[in-house]
């Protein structure tokens, strides 16, 4: 069974290829980010809590987030794995380790789609316009890249000392020329 992360900064195209490879692969998805905005739309408790931290562009805390992942696997552990927006700390993917040796899942693997902050910044501001998502202003996606900085991209460090990352091009060509690519490494993997 495969256990895959998509990752990247904020604006990377996580969302967007997560969808597209959906099409091609039948794996259970989760997308953390998704799950935490439908709680706020439904005015959960968890809602109303991530609500005001996500608004700052700050991360919702390790074990929210990981008793999420935690009930997700468990009922889809007959399937492969599409993990989108997670892990966001080195707390998480320690916890992830864990959950997936829990069920004989065998290692994690990342695929990185690299972009430029300044594209990202671009990108950000754009679906601003679109989607009108709350933490898509620019003081709030400043603090969503400092975040990135601070905590998640020692993820990316995690995963390379275990020879489970991958990264490719998210910036140069249409989503679905990035696509291709990101298919063929999921192909190889
Ligand atoms: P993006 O990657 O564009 O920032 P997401 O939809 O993945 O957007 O996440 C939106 C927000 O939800 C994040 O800024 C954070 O507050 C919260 N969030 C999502 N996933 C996690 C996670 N794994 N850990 C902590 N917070 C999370």
């Amino acid at each position: 069974m495969r256990n895959i992360i998509l990752f990247g900064a904020p604006g990377a195209g996580k969302g967007t290829q997560s969808a597209i490879i959906r099409e091609k692969f039948d794996f259970a998805y989760i997308s953390t980010g998704e799950i935490l905005r439908e709680e706020i739309k439904n005015g959960t408790e968890l809602g109303k809590q991530a609500e005001v931290l996500i608004n700052k562009g700050e991360l919702v805390s390790d074990e929210i987030i990981i008793g999420m992942i935690q009930s997700f696997i468990e009922a889809n552990n007959n399937k492969d794995l599409l993990l989108d927006g997670f892990p966001r700390t080195v707390k998480q993917a320690e916890s992830l380790d864990k959950i997936l040796s829990s069920f004989n899942r065998g290692e994690a693997k990342v695929i990185e789609l690299e972009v430029d902050k300044d594209v990202l910044m671009q990108r950000l501001l754009n679906r601003a316009k679109i989607e009108g998502r709350k933490d898509d202003n620019e003081q709030t996606i400043k603090e969503r890249f400092n975040q990135y900085d601070k905590k998640t991209a020692a993820v990316a460090d995690y995963y390379k000392q275990k020879n489970s990352y991958i990264s490719i091009d998210g910036q140069h060509g249409t989503p679905a020329e990035i696509s291709v690519k990101l298919i063929t490494v999921i192909e190889n993997l």
